[in-house]
């Protein structure tokens, strides 16, 4: 289906269109270094056309649209989704460098988040409330409007799908706006958007920059809703940007997340979780387990096994199905990665495995870095407080579960815990003193459609994917009749 396909247009109106602004860039692969493809970057003017073409789709035919009939469409899309596994896959690897191992694992579970919005979107019924006997009183539930979804580069399809499912099945219309470095397989999007038969203007793609277009999407009066993954210190400047229209926003932030070994755990199922959970997606992941938080009488093993793996993970080309870890997604990720590595020496952490950019073995010119560990990290250490996004894992030991839950709690993030332990009640009272939107215990990154997915503090607001999912692109209408 994408054999020949250009990315050197804008999907938006259901035409494929040449940008007013911005023009056509080249899309940086970043295992070679060097551009893979045109990629048509958008500008204030594509974004205003773009809106503009998805609200006369949410005031037309959309919203008379049967809610079973975009159900339809959107299963339709779902199934189109599913035969194109392989070649999503192959793009999105292309542009963020991204194990193609990886990408197909996940991607390969897309299609079934779309159908499960789809089979929600006839069902999204009020409820009726008490009154007197001369009054009858019940809510509607209605789409907000034109959405604006913005997604971070390091997995571009996923947070598409997380946000384009529940949108669609509320009955909302998008303008998707992908990150810079990664803006090809959102393109591809729509092509399948297109080829699954919705209605012109219900979905739009317009990748550009942050600045410009990004800002506009949040700027623009008829953006009813901004969706957005990313950065903290984007989403301040999102709240900054849409203040004057009051625009309703959801955040999906960055994490520092902990993952706690108690020495009565299954040591070595929370070893497995834990080492691959650091290194997954080159370390490139908000609720990847960046800090080991390890109970001091294993302390030495973990760290040893720790400096063991790190040395049996195959960094590698990402289109090579043997490998487990690509480059960095882009030049400025690897230079943040490499100052890290710096930051956590000079603090004093020691540094037990990796801390190096591979240059070697067919992998010049790529922003490779080796698998990361640095042990006796001390829990306010400028490596174990901010999010790194790179291969680097911070080992932290500790002294019973007052001290376990403190250091978790003590950065200002709060997406994501992990915590391993044989003792039931332990799990339950841990897991609850920790602050997080999710907590895995026994288990780790785990989860599914119907999971709600989000943070606390300073990695969110609102929640992505589970029934909550579908809350920000609804709003309550009641209606009190007096009879
Ligand atoms: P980023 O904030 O730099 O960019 C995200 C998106 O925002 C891009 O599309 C970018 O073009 C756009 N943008 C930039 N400036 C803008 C502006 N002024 N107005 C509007 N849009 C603007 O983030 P990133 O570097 O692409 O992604 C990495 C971050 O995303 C990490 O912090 C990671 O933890 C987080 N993340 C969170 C989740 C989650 O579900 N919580 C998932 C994936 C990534």
């Amino acid at each position: 289906m994408f054999d020949g396909f250009a990315f050197d247009r804008l999907f938006i109106g259901g035409e494929w269109v040449k940008p007013l602004g911005g023009g056509v860039r080249p899309s940086i692969d970043p295992a070679t270094g060097a551009p893979w493809g045109d990629v048509a970057f958008g500008g204030a003017r594509d974004i205003d056309r773009a809106v503009a073409a998805a609200k006369a789709a949410f005031e037309g035919p959309w919203r008379a649209m049967p809610p079973w009939e975009r159900a339809a469409l959107l299963r339709n899309f779902a199934d189109l989704y599913a035969t194109q596994v392989d070649a999503l896959a192959q793009i999105e690897t292309r542009d963020n460098g991204r194990a193609i191992r990886e990408s197909r694992g996940d991607i390969g579970l897309h299609s079934q988040y779309y159908h499960w919005f789809a089979s929600l979107a006839d069902k999204l019924g009020g409820r009726t409330i008490p009154m007197d006997d001369s009054v009858h009183a019940f809510t509607t539930r209605h789409p907000v409007g034109v959405v604006g979804a913005i997604t971070p580069w390091n997995v571009p399809m996923m947070a598409a799908a997380w946000k384009l499912g529940p949108a669609l099945a509320a009955g909302c219309t998008v303008v998707l706006k992908p990150a810079e470095s990664t803006p090809a397989s959102s393109l591809a999007l729509a092509k399948l958007f297109e080829a699954a038969g919705f209605p012109p203007g219900v979905v739009n793609v317009v990748p550009g920059d942050g600045t410009v277009a990004g800002a506009r999407l949040v700027e623009h009066p008829d953006v009813a809703k901004i969706s957005f993954t990313g950065e903290g210190s984007t989403a301040k400047t999102i709240l900054k940007t849409g203040a004057d229209t009051l625009t309703r926003c959801t955040f999906e932030l960055g994490g520092k997340a902990p993952h706690i070994i108690f020495a009565d755990a299954d040591i070595e199922n929370a070893l497995n979780a834990a080492t691959g959970s650091a290194w997954a997606l080159c370390g490139q992941s908000c609720a990847l387990g960046s800090r080991v938080l390890v109970e001091r009488s294993i302390y030495d093993r973990v760290v040893e096994a720790f400096r063991e793996r790190a040395g049996r993970v195959r960094v590698g080309m990402p289109l090579d199905p043997a490998t487990h870890m690509g480059p960095q997604a882009h030049a400025q990720q690897l230079d943040k990665t490499l100052s890290y590595v710096g930051i956590g020496r000079d603090e004093g952490a020691q540094l037990v495995a990796g801390g190096n950019r591979i240059d070697r073995d067919g992998l010049t010119g790529g922003y490779f870095v080796e698998p990361t560990v640095f042990a006796d990290v001390r829990a306010d250490m400028r490596i174990a407080q901010e999010e790194i996004f790179g291969p680097v894992a911070a080992i932290i030991p500790f002294d019973g579960e007052d001290e376990a839950v403190r250091i978790a709690n003590s950065t200002p993030y709060g997406l994501a815990a992990g915590l391993w332990s044989s003792d039931t009640g332990r799990a339950h009272r841990v897991a609850a003193r920790i602050e997080a939107g999710m907590v895995w215990v026994n288990t780790y990154r785990y989860i599914r459609w119907s999971t709600p997915y989000g943070g606390v503090k300073q990695s969110g607001w609102g929640r992505e994917n589970g029934l909550e999912g579908l809350d920000p692109f609804l709003e309550t209408k009641t209606t009190i009749i007096s009879t």
